[in-house]
Order: structure tokens, then sequence, then C-alpha cells
């Protein structure tokens, strides 16, 4: 793509994951906290307005039962006593255990007059002697019908009830029999349930907000670390590291990570590396002495060089000659490892830096003077014995490291001239 190559796509104008991963993960929360809400608070006042129904009808069928059936014959109301047959029944003992123990107020009518009730005023003034209103005498008592309302006025409160008829043998309706509960207080408890509903879902729903934010602040954190990263890489800064949370992380941002990581390394190999021997190639080499120069320490410089090479290549090939190479560069690799840096300075000439003074350079120069001229080379089954000739220079103080290589290259040559195999210092 060689407009991405020359920058074109670099100063288009990109919005922010942040932004969008937000509004991906708010507002469908928010949506479905909401509807969560409206539809719970929807079906626990249903649940609860059919239960008290059914619970009231529970309560007036079966005080109905109990006057129906305990005591045989007709009902009648005289002197203030309601009888059942011959048997007095003028009791509001039961009304007051249902009462009681399920909080439901019931009242007995003799036609459209409470004569037993637990119905009281807020003043505590019993509801005995008030009437039913016309529109439940009309269906109850003229109708015979059973009839349920959430909007009573009874005693100066608004009560959710129940009324059932009462009936004599010959089917002619007496009275009422009434079962319900204050509607401020129902509504009470059913408004503190849908609150803590509420109140829960409402919770539930910022926790979920918080944690997919944290989580996605986090995430776009990263991918700006590894945006960084690759940034820094692409102006040439291969020298960066990448941050040990990315790579650690257990997902595909970890991974990318990971590649970036390996790309720059990678990269870094290619650009600083010889890729025959390993070794660092002259520019890079360059570099490192560049710093080493400007931090002021003390390094040694050596330069060497293979002795009659080209007489190797010629005897036994030049991939005989390449493995030589190969061989001596793994030889110097391990010289200089814990005291310096070696490159390749071209063909069959490297250049070593020390990071320590003349003789403890020399003593590691000696040594692998002898190791390689010692080493055995085979090659498909032929023994090659190879020498190398070193020139030294020393670090001094203020001579850019330019002329310390060029001296040192001026004493491999004078090592060359006086019967190779030799270092000069
Ligand atoms: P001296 O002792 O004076 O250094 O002699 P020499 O033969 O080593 O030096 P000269 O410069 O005459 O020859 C160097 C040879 O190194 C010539 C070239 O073909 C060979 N050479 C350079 N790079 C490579 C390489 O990567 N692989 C192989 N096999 N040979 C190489
Ligand atoms: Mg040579
Ligand atoms: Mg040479």
């Amino acid at each position: 793509m060689k407009n991405v190559e020359r920058g074109d796509y670099l100063n288009k104008k990109r919005g922010s994951i942040r932004e969008r991963l937000l509004s991906v993960v708010l507002f469908p929360t928010l949506i479905l906290g909401t509807l969560i809400i409206v539809f719970g608070v929807f079906l626990i006042y249903g649940f609860y307005s059919e239960s008290i129904k059914n619970e009231l009808a529970g309560t007036t069928n079966m005080l109905l039962d109990c006057l129906n059936l305990t005591v045989r014959g007709d009902y009648q109301y005289e002197d203030g006593m309601l009888l059942k047959g011959d048997i007095n029944i003028t009791d509001s003992t039961m009304l007051y255990r249902i009462k009681e123990e399920t909080d439901i107020d019931t009242t007995i009518f003799w036609e459209d007059t409470g004569i037993l009730t637990t119905v009281q005023s807020k003043s505590g003034v019993s509801a005995v002697g008030t009437k039913a209103q016309p529109v439940v005498v009309e269906n109850v008592i003229h109708n015979g019908e059973k009839y349920f309302s959430r909007n009573l006025k009874i005693n100066g409160e608004t009560y959710i009830g129940y009324y059932a008829p009462i009936e004599n043998s010959t089917h002619e309706v007496v009275g009422m029999i009434f079962a319900g509960k204050n509607k401020t207080l129902v509504y009470r408890s059913i408004g503190i349930i849908i609150l803590c509903f509420t109140v829960f879902s409402v919770i539930a729903s910022i926790l979920a907000v918080i944690i997919s934010r944290g989580y996605s602040t986090q995430m776009v954190s990263d991918i700006g670390l590894i945006n960084g990263y690759l940034r820094s890489i692409s102006e040439g800064d291969l020298t960066v590291d990448i941050d040990e949370r990315i790579v650690n992380r257990p997902d595909e941002i970890g991974e990318i990570g990971i590649y970036a990581a390996k790309m720059r390394s990678d990269l870094q190999k290619l650009i600083e590396m010889d890729p025959l021997t390993s070794l660092y190639n002259r520019r890079s080499c360059n570099n490192q002495l560049t710093k080493l120069f400007k931090k002021g320490e003390i390094f040694t410089v050596v330069m060497c060089d293979i002795d009659w090479f080209k007489k190797i290549n010629d005897q036994y090939g030049h991939d005989a000659g390449d493995y030589v190479l190969v061989k001596i560069s793994e030889m110097i690799r391990e010289n200089v490892a814990d005291c310096g840096f070696a490159s390749r300075w071209g063909g069959e000439e490297f250049l070593l830096v020390y990071t320590v003074g003349f003789e403890e350079a020399l003593q590691k120069v000696e040594a692998l003077q002898k190791k390689v001229r010692e080493y055995e080379y085979h090659y498909d089954e032929m023994l090659i014995k190879v020498t190398m000739t070193f020139g030294m220079k020393e670090w001094e103080d203020g001579i850019p490291y330019e002329n310390l290589i060029k001296e040192a290259d001026h004493k491999l040559y004078s090592g060359k001239e006086n019967g190779r195999n030799q270092i000069v210092s």
C-alpha cells in the first residue's frame, strides 16, 4: 500500500475507541435497566393486586361457608341480634381472629347495614351501623352477585374489598359478607417492594456500567500503550520496551503486544546484525561506539582479520569459508560476552570493542587468538587450520573513536606485514 508508506493515512481524523466502547456499553445497559424496572414494576403490581383479590375472595367465601355450614336454618335479624335458625350468631370473635392473623377486615351486613365488623375509623370508632355504597347494594343485594372493588370508601378510608351475598334457603339475599384491606396500607407495602426492586435494579445497572467502564478503560489504555510503542518503532526508535502489563494480558491485546515486541526485536536484528555471523554490523557498531564515547567510558578497540582467507576459500570452497567465518564469530561472541561487543567490520575482518582497560583486553585477545589458532575446523571431512592477526588500540581521553579504529587498523596491517598470526598493540 503505497499511500500508507507515504504516510497519507497518518493525518486522517479518527474517533476514539474509548467513546465508542462506552456508548456500546452504556446505552444498552441503560435501556435494559429501564426496561427491567418498568416491566418489573408492572409485574410486581399485577402479581400483588391479583393475589390480594384472591386472598379477599378466599376469606369472604370461607367466612360465608362457616356461617352457612356450622348452624342450620335461615338468617333473621331481630332486636340487634343475628339469628340462624333459632341460634344467636351475633359474635364477632371470628372476625377479630381473621383480622389478627391476616390483617384483613371483615364485616357482616344485614341487608345494606353493617352489623358485625372489625373496621374502625382512624379514631377507633367501629363501622357498625354504616351502610354499604349504593353500587355494592345494587350488585350484591339486588342482583345476588359477588363484587370486588379497589376503591371502596368505608368510614373515611379507602379499601380494596370483596363482597359476597348471604342467602336464605329461598335464595333471597338478606345480607352480605365483606373482606377488605386498607388500600393505603396495601399500596404502602407494594410501594416498599417496588422501591426495593427499583433501587436494586438501579444499583445493578450502575455496577454493570462501572465494571464495563473500568474494563474498557483498562483495555483502551493498553491499546494506547501498544499504539505508542508501534508509533515509536515506525519513527525509527527500536530501543523502546513494551510495558510488562501488556504482554501479561491473557487476551488478544496481550498477543498483539507480544507480536509487536517480537517484530521490534526481529527488526532490530535485521537492521543491526550481520545475517551470516549474527554479530553486529558496522553501522550499529558505530552507533554503540558513539554512545560509549559520549559517556566517556574506558574501552579498547581491536581490529582483527583472518589470515590467508582467500586461500581458504580457494582451497576448500566458499561454503567452507562461510563455515570458518561462522565458527570464528561464535568464538568472538563468547570472548566478548561479559566485557564488550563485536562486529563484522567487513568480509573476514572484525572490530572488537572491550569495555575494559588495555591489560584486561589484551588477555582476552590472547585467549581468542589461541582458540582460533588451535581449533580444528572440520568441513566436509576436510580439516582446516586458521590464524588471525590483531591490531589493538586503547582508549585515550578526548580522542574520537574513529581515530582509535584507524590506529588499530594500522597495527593490524603492520601485523600482516610482519608475518601474521600475531597481536600488535
Ligand atoms: P590476509 O591475510 O592479507 O588478510 O589475506 P586474505 O586472503 O585473508 O585477504 P584478502 O583481502 O586478499 O581476501 C579476503 C577474502 O575474503 C576475499 C573474499 O572472497 C573473502 N570473503 C569476504 N567475505 C566473505 C564471505 O562472506 N564468505 C566467504 N566464504 N569469503 C569471504
Ligand atoms: Mg584476511
Ligand atoms: Mg581482509
